[in-house]
């Protein structure tokens, strides 16, 4: 089997590591990929986001299957146009990627599915936006409907922060056509957890819970980035939670999805907020998240084609997935400055000393070959993660693993894991 793998983050290096390493794949082509992924096979410098380009390259290298990281290509309708030109691909079709796509639909079908999530009002008039802030006064949180590369959320603690966040998205244009619409919602409270899931269009199999870490910063300070960290199973949804979780969240989306003549086929990824009244959907995400993707696939014990292969065809069965019993952690090295402003192109060492342990496996995300040397290309760098027999010892090693590497100005938090550990300890 040919596979094509799209996108060029650290998410994408672990598909097409775990994908390669399969038995019954004899090719793994990444587009556009990073220095990672050119180690699992070949990158084709085509964008993410060029659909026919993604299509002619298929064609052209006679690829059995495809598989996207990111969602903006399954949004802009990758998974329809590879199908309508005989090329299999992984993940859901335009409209059922509309839950990631746009916070307004994904709100929508919430409500007629029946998902506890905020309470919320949607607006495409900044006017009648505006008065209801003021009606209802902080804490709110703002939300650009389309995609905004993870900036289009504003958790607004005063009114005039609120105000200010509806008048970026609306009136300046800050996210573009993404922010017209906008979705203005009750802030809820509690700890995160991510629950993914496996969906042929009518079943679904749940990974085990993960937690990501958002801010820059320890003690989650500090700017908003795509991520810094994850690990799983996430104590916070234990296993013995998992079939309700799936009954509360997941199910009934692909119940509805189906009733809407779009079965959901590929990863729905519920990020949830446990409140004190049980879980909340804040999001969707229509495939796996990055940096969770790293331990989640490293924990993998299954055939990873073979699980995509029968999500695509209606096939899939419990006994398909299956997770090594060890816990696994991520560690983001980010370039000086991200999620700001960055310099590339700083020389990367020690990745080679990381890896001589057995249980660690460095995914890269912003790198690139430059002759031979391997030097960074983006502000998440590396995702450095470690497999142990619990979460306290896959957190000891990725960080002594961490250690041996360094690039120019590497920053990395070090209290990934550390939520997880103190209710494993309460
Ligand atoms: P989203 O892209 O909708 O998941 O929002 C990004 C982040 O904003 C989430 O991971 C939460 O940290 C935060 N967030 C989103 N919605 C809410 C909400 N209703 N209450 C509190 N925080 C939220």
């Amino acid at each position: 089997m040919r596979i094509l793998v799209v996108g060029a983050g650290g998410r994408e290096h672990a598909l097409a590591y775990k994908l390669s390493q399969s038995p019954d794949v004899s090719k793994v082509i990444a587009a556009p990929g990073n220095g990672g992924t050119a180690l699992c096979g070949e990158n084709v410098a085509v964008s993410d986001t060029d659909v026919p380009g993604l299509v002619a390259l298929a064609r052209d290298r006679s690829v059995d299957m495809v598989v996207a990281g990111p969602e903006a290509p399954l949004v802009s309708g990758l998974r329809d146009a590879m199908e309508s030109a005989g090329v299999a691909c992984f993940g859901p079709d335009a409209y059922a990627s509309g839950l990631e796509g746009s916070k307004a639909f994904a709100k929508e079908v919430m409500n007629a599915a029946g998902v506890p999530t905020a309470a919320h009002e949607t607006f495409t008039d900044f006017r009648a936006a505006k008065a209801f802030i003021e009606k209802k006064g902080a804490p709110l949180v703002i939300k650009a409907d389309g995609l905004a590369a993870g900036k289009g959320v504003t958790v607004a603690k005063t009114t005039g922060e609120a105000l200010e966040a509806l008048e970026a998205a609306m009136v300046q244009g800050a996210f573009g056509a993404a922010g017209a619409t906008v979705v203005v919602e009750e802030a809820l409270f509690g700890e995160e957890a991510s629950f993914l899931a496996f969906c042929d269009g009518t079943r679904a199999v749940p990974m085990t819970a993960c937690q990501d870490h958002k801010p820059a910063y320890d003690g989650d300070t500090g700017p908003n980035t795509g991520g810094m960290g994850a690990y799983c199973p996430a104590p916070i949804l234990p296993p013995d939670r998992y079939d309700a979780t799936m009954d509360l969240v997941i199910n009934p989306i692909l119940r509805e999805m189906a009733k809407r003549g779009h079965p959901f086929t590929g990863i729905l990824y519920a990020g949830l907020m446990m409140t004190a009244d049980g879980p909340k959907v804040l999001e969707y995400n229509v495939r796996f998240g990055d940096p969770e993707c790293q331990p989640l696939l490293l924990r993998l014990d299954s055939d990873l084609p073979a699980i995509l292969a029968a999500c695509r065809e209606g096939r899939l069965t419990p006994e398909m997935v299956r997770w090594s019993p060890q816990s696994a952690l991520c560690v983001v090295m980010a370039a000086p400055g991200y999620p700001g402003a960055y310099p590339k192109g700083m020389t990367i060492t020690g990745i080679e000393a990381a890896e001589a342990d057995p249980s660690v496996k460095v995914f890269q995300a912003g790198t690139r070959r430059d002759g031979g040397k391997l030097v960074t290309s983006g502000g998440r760098v590396l995702g450095v993660t470690a497999l142990g027999t619990d979460l306290a010892a896959a957190k000891a090693t990725a960080y002594r693993a961490v250690a041996k590497i360094s690039f120019y100005g590497a920053f990395y938090r070090r209290d990934i894991g550390e939520k997880g550990l103190a209710r494993e300890q309460a």
